[in-house]
């Protein structure tokens, strides 16, 4: 493979000297990747890439490759989540700049520290199961997770007891009321997981009677890290006064919920609330946010450490119950329209979970009635509308023009040397790269007679022959109509390329 690798990101510099691939090749098409600079599984790489020659020798290569050499391959043949990676990020970017325009709904103001949020701000992040990230906006602001919460500590509580032992105490059904209603299902008890009086639950469920409070928090923090690939998460104190302080509606839950004896022997209500309160309270940007999503989209394991923090079963227990009764009461339209687990939570955040795909974080402070956050609603809509991400869209095949980012572009619709042609002609270097990397000739030809080079020449496509001539591919090779890619060229009149076609 590593040969292979080589030739498609070779250069030569002359015929007497032999081929080199430049380290700054390397490094663009990791930025091209996602793959960031300090993404951990790549820290010895990227110091031995950024002490290594300006040009690398095969050897050089060869060493280098072996340091990561699973990722790296991964990276340089384009054998990642959301191979266009570049494309897909362009993307999200004229939808954040559309949906940045929404100016819609109001602050949180129940607690002081929400009603005095900069109203304007925006972030979205994301990351893919392959740890290929994006950032936009104010993706290093920290906010409360609220309501986000309520996934992991979900999770949490499947890990200490188990789905069975978990759903004897909470209902697995969508409410239909506000997230913090005073109400219970017809076995007395909450209705899911993902509202207060469900989240208040789980927490009671966490490792009550092992861990003293102290070492409960400790440990909740130390899931979250490990979700978010050790980026920091934080607690906001003041945030965690305040939610004390103004929760009779939680109070008035915890001790309905005593008086229907929905609680497991042994619980105190008083630590179930102060622990859910801190839950609340926890602060993360969207960048880290965005990992979390990603590792449950990745079936519990964290893309950026590898580190499995959740069982795979139990994810599959929470994205269900997100899907259903992620966005309060507007769960089931979203679930409609939208068609992607997401959770929400009062401070204008929203996670999103694209199974085996990507995690998104959005954070936008101004909310809708309902108390979801405008823009990140918004924002939902139009990635579903751009990308088919809804989980249902499979049904629809080919009909169906929204961009599927996980496809490898050509080769799905072509394969082998045909795709290489295609890509050619459409001026595309990285996919050409990418299929060089795979095996495939550079200098075969189709049925006609047509190579990749008489595509490109054709098609004006300056670049690609570029990379054509670089590889050095035969430029006399000979279509069945006799014509050469100078002479298709010169038909089309394509003067740069006719320049490069002329040198020798
Ligand atoms: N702290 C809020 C509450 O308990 C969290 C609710 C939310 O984000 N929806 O009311």
């Amino acid at each position: 493979m590593s040969r292979n690798l080589f030739r498609a990101y070779c250069r030569k510099n002359g015929d007497a000297t032999p081929p080199v691939v430049p380290a700054q090749t390397l490094l663009l098409a990791f930025e091209e990747s996602g793959i960031l600079h300090d993404d951990k599984r790549l820290s010895k790489f990227f110091a031995a890439l950024k002490k290594a020659p300006a040009e690398l020798t095969e050897s050089q290569f060869e060493s280098l490759l072996e340091i990561s050499p699973t990722l790296v391959e991964q990276v340089l043949t384009k054998q990642l989540a959301i191979p266009q990676f570049q494309d897909f990020c362009g993307h999200i970017a004229d939808i954040f700049a559309e949906v940045e325009e929404n100016r819609g709904g109001t602050l949180a103001n129940y607690i002081p520290q929400l009603e005095k949020v900069d109203p304007e701000k925006f972030a979205v992040s994301v990351c893919t199961v392959d740890g290929q990230r994006f950032n936009l906006g104010d993706a290093e602001d920290y906010f409360c997770v609220q309501s986000c919460s309520k996934p992991i500590t979900y999770c949490l509580a499947l890990e200490a007891r188990g789905e069975e032992e978990v759903h004897k105490y909470v209902g697995a059904e969508p409410s239909g009321k506000t997230f913090n209603e005073l109400t219970l299902n017809s076995k007395s008890q909450p209705h899911n997981p993902m509202i207060n009086a469900g989240a208040i639950m789980c927490g009671a469920l966490l490792k009550s009677e092992s861990l003293d409070a102290s070492a409960r928090f400790d440990y909740v923090m130390k899931q979250w890290r490990e979700c978010a690939g050790q980026e920091k998460v934080g607690f906001d104190n003041a945030v965690y006064l305040s939610e004390r302080q103004t929760a009779d509606r939680n109070f008035a839950l915890a001790y309905f919920m005593r008086e229907k004896k929905a609680f497991p022997p042994g619980v105190d209500l008083l630590d179930a609330l102060e622990f859910y309160f801190q839950c609340c309270s926890i602060e993360i940007t969207t960048r880290a946010m965005s990992i979390v999503a990603a590792t449950l989209a990745n079936g519990g394991n964290c893309p950026l450490t590898g580190q499995q923090v959740f069982k795979p079963n139990h994810v599959k227990n929470c994205l269900s119950l997100m899907s259903s009764c992620g966005m309060y009461d507007f769960s089931g339209e979203f679930a409609f329209r939208v068609g992607i687990p997401a959770k929400s939570g009062v401070s204008g955040a929203i996670m999103l979970v694209v199974p085996n795909v990507a995690g998104f974080a959005i954070w936008s402070p101004r909310l809708d009635e309902l108390g979801n956050s405008v823009r990140g609603v918004h924002f939902c809509r139009r990635l579903v509308e751009t990308f088919k991400f809804h989980t249902f869209d499979s049904t629809l095949g080919l009909l169906d023009q929204r961009i599927d980012p996980r496809r490898n572009l050509y080769e799905s619709r072509l394969s082998g040397v045909v795709a290489f042609c295609f890509a050619a002609a459409e001026g595309d270097v990285g996919e050409m790269r990418r299929l060089v990397a795979k095996g495939v000739s550079p200098d075969q030809a189709d049925y006609d007679g047509r190579t990749a080079l008489h595509l490109a020449a054709s098609e004006g496509k300056l670049e690609a022959v570029k990379y054509l001539l670089d590889l050095h591919v035969n430029r006399a090779s000979l279509d069945r109509w006799g014509n050469t890619a100078l002479d298709d060229a010169r038909r089309q009149g394509h003067q740069g390329v006719i320049a490069l076609l002329s040198e020798s």
